[in-house]
C-alpha cells in the first residue's frame, strides 16, 4: 500500500472550502505526515485517520499555513497518553518554538519527541530504513523551504506468485526469493526467482510546496510516480506568483514534464479562486496531460508496476 490523503490544499488561510497544507501518507505499515497546517487534527478525524499511528512528521517551512496545527497535534497525543516516539524533521527554529510552548504550559510530553533539523541549502536523506527513505531538497521560496521525496526500498521488490507456493517451500526459501535470490526447495530442487516471483519497481512520491519553479530540483523528482507541486496561482496572475515566490499551474506542469513524472497533483490554491479545479487542470494539461487538481479528503493510490 502506498497512499496519500490530502488533508489541506489551500494557501495562506483556512476558508469554508479549504484547509491549509497537510498530507497523510501510508506506505505499507508506515504512517507519515507532511506539513501540519491549522485543522490537521480535525481533518484526520473527519477522514477516519488514526493519528496516533503517525511516527514521522516532515515540515517543509515555517510559514504558518504549513505548521500551525502541529502544536495542537503534539499536545493531543500527550493528553491521549501516547507512549510511542515521534520523529520530527523541520527547519531548525521549530525546535525552539515547540520548547517555548511546552515550557509556557509546563508540559513534559509523555512520549519522546526526536527533533532533527533539515539542512536548508543541500539535499539530505532524513530517513533510510530497509522499507523506505525520505530525502529532502531545497526549494525556492521567501524563507528556507524544502521538498521531500518518499521512496520505497529496495529499488526492486520481488512478490511471490501465490500459485507457485507449495509444501516444499519453507520460510528460508520464501525469504531468499523475496530478496531476489535463486535458491533450492526443501528437496534440493532449484528454484529460479524469475519463475517464482513478480518483479516490481519501487514506488515514489514527491512533495514540493511552497516554491517558485526551479530547474535545480528536477533531478530529485525524476520519474517519480506522483508529484504534488504547489500551484498557488493561474498563469494570468504570474506577477503575483513572481512577487511571492510561488508557482502557476502552467509552471508546475512544465516541472512535471521536464522531470518525466507519471502524474502531477496540484494544490496550495490561492483563496482568490473560488472553484479552482477545472481552470487549473485545463491550464496544466496543455503542457502535461496527467495533471490533476487535488481534492481534500481524497486518497491517491500509487500502484505497483510489474517489470520484466
Ligand atoms: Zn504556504
Ligand atoms: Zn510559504
Amino acid at each position: 500500500m502506498f497512499e496519500i490523503t490530502i488533508l489541506g490544499n489551500g494557501a495562506a488561510t483556512p476558508t469554508h472550502q479549504s484547509n491549509p497544507s497537510a498530507q497523510y501518507i501510508q506506505l505499507d505499515n508506515q504512517h507519515l505526515l507532511i506539513d501540519c497546517g491549522e485543522a490537521t487534527q480535525i481533518q484526520m478525524m473527519r477522514y477516519g485517520i488514526k493519528s496516533q499511528k503517525i511516527s514521522h512528521i516532515f515540515i517543509s517551512h515555517l510559514h504558518g499555513d504549513h505548521y500551525w496545527g502541529l502544536m495542537g497535534l503534539l499536545s493531543s497525543w500527550h493528553l491521549q497518553g501516547r507512549k510511542t516516539p515521534v520523529y520530527l524533521y523541520a527547519p531548525r527554529a521549530l525546535d525552539e518554538i515547540i520548547r517555548l510552548q511546552l515550557k509556557a504550559s509546563q508540559t513534559i510530553l509523555n512520549y519522546a519527541l526526536h527533533f532533527s533539523p533539515i539542512p536548508a541549502d543541500s539535499p539530505c536523506y532524513l530517513v533510510e530504513t530497509p522499507s523506505f527513505s525520505v530525502q529532502s531538497f531545497p526549494l525556492k521560496h521567501r524563507i528556507d523551504c524544502t521538498g521531500f521525496v518518499v521512496r520505497e526500498r529496495p529499488d526492486i521488490r520481488y512478490n511471490l506468485r501465490k500459485e507457485m507456493l507449495g509444501p516444499t517451500l519453507g520460510k528460508a526459501q520464501i525469504l531468499a526469493l523475496k530478496q531476489g535470490q535463486d535458491t533450492t526447495d526443501t528437496l534440493g530442487k532449484p528454484l529460479r526467482v524469475d519463475q517464482y516471483t513478480y518483479k516490481f519497481l519501487a514506488r515514489s512520491y514527491a512533495y514540493c510546496s511552497d516554491t517558485m519553479p526551479d530547474e535545480a530540483i528536477t533531478p530529485y523528482l525524476h520519474g517519480v510516480d506522483l508529484l504534488y507541486h504547489e500551484t498557488t496561482f493561474l498563469h494570468q496572475d504570474l506577477d503575483k506568483a513572481l512577487a511571492t515566490l510561488h508557482s502557476t499551474a502552467q509552471q508546475a506542469a512544465q516541472v512535471a514534464h521536464d522531470a518525466q513524472v507519471k502524474r502531477l497533483l496540484m494544490g496550495h490554491f490561492s483563496v482568490r479562486y473560488e472553484k479552482p479545479a477545472a481552470a487549473f487542470e485545463a491550464e496544466a494539461r496543455r503542457i502535461f496531460a496527467e495533471s490533476y487538481a487535488s481534492v481534500e479528503g481524497h486518497t491517491y493510490h500509487i500502484d505497483s508496476q510489474a517489470v520484466g
